[in-house]
């Protein structure tokens, strides 16, 4: 185990990703401001130093003046670092963990709307003082879920598992890193994030807290179908070439009943029986020409992830920072 310094001395720092939360940001702060403080005065659990840090994902709402006016009110309980685009969750979250690697001994990310139970910092925290460095939550139900969204996600992490990635089934981006995973996590440079695959692959010790999702009271959701499709897509390519040889063995089944049926046909044919053969062309031509297009995708979406890969674009450019002491 790696060493523990004291509870008082101990600098965390939640990290929340926002977009478009204007409407949120102000009840939220208010409760994890309470809790900050009961972390420090009442329980003892963390230095004074630490910090809630909000991530302004180039929201097109006033989210950036809220976390200023937030930060201005708190200056040391609130930063805040504004991006200078919408670069998407997983990026404003690692821009986020990024920023705090340097400033803090242990970081606790979350969502913006505090769906998460925040109940179960102390248990994150309790994890990390028995040695884990990342301790991974991970939800009791999906109960506030649509039922789309409960079904796809079911349907997802077992198509996940299935592939060889180790995500954990149920597993949120409500998770404690300490500095020194992060620091691990700082040398992984890929453009398509999917951190909840990624995070397991750095390894160290690890362990698993579980708790309640409650309803948004705030503001609608962030992740529209197209958002959530894309860390789908992410998740999927990032870590497994398995889809590509499920197509070189579509297309080796098919070569072999292909081979099968040309040999029936000349037997057919030497034996005189003239056949319409109508229904068994046009049948293969939409069959072939859908498993092509399908294979074809699929290929393509890995030549386009391994181009946007080997161009190494920066993930986020930080525009404006708020509340930035020196708390180590
Ligand atoms: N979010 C973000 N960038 C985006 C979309 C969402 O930073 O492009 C943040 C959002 O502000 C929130 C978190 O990601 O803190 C989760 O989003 P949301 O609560 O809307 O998703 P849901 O809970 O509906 O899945
Ligand atoms: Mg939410």
């Amino acid at each position: 185990m790696l060493p523990r310094k004291p509870n008082n001395e101990l600098i965390l720092y939640l990290v929340l990703p926002c977009y478009n939360e204007e409407e949120t940001l102000p009840y939220s702060a208010e409760i994890l401001l309470r809790k900050l403080s009961c972390l420090i005065h009442e329980e003892g659990l963390i230095s004074e130093k630490s910090r809630i840090l909000f991530v302004d994902d180039g929201s097109k709402d006033r989210t950036w003046e809220t976390i200023t006016q937030l930060s201005n009110a708190s200056p040391h309980q609130i930063s805040g670092i504004h991006l200078a685009h919408n670069r998407g969750h997983q990026n404003a979250l690692l821009a986020g963990l990024m920023y705090a690697k340097d400033r803090c001994d242990v970081t606790i990310s979350m969502d913006a709307d505090l769906q998460q139970d925040i109940h179960a910092i102390e248990q994150f925290l309790q994890a990390y003082q028995n040695g884990c460095e990342i301790v991974y939550g991970v939800r009791n139900s999906r109960s506030t879920d649509s039922f789309f969204k409960r079904a796809t996600a079911g349907a997802y992490y077992s198509m996940l598992k299935w592939l060889g990635c180790s995500a954990a089934r149920n597993a949120a981006d409500y998770r404690l890193m300490s500095a020194v995973s992060l620091q691990a996590l700082s040398e992984y440079s890929e453009v398509n994030l999917y951190l909840r695959g990624l995070i397991p692959m750095i390894g160290f010790q690890s362990g698993v807290v579980h708790f309640d999702v409650s309803k948004r009271e705030h503001g609608t959701s962030k992740y529209t179908l197209s958002k959530m499709l894309k860390l789908a897509m992410d998740g999927i390519t990032s870590f497994s070439v398995r889809p590509i040889r499920l197509v070189l063995g579509l297309g080796a089944l098919i070569f072999t009943i292909s081979m099968i049926m040309i040999i029936l046909f000349i037997i057919d044919y030497f034996c005189g029986n003239t056949v319409p053969g109508w229904a068994t062309l046009s049948c293969s031509i939409w069959f072939l020409g859908g498993v092509q297009l399908l294979s074809l995708g699929i290929i393509g979406e890995y030549v386009g992830r391994n181009y946007e890969e080997t161009k190494k674009r920066p993930r986020y450019f930080i525009a404006d920072t708020v509340g930035d002491e020196e708390t180590r």
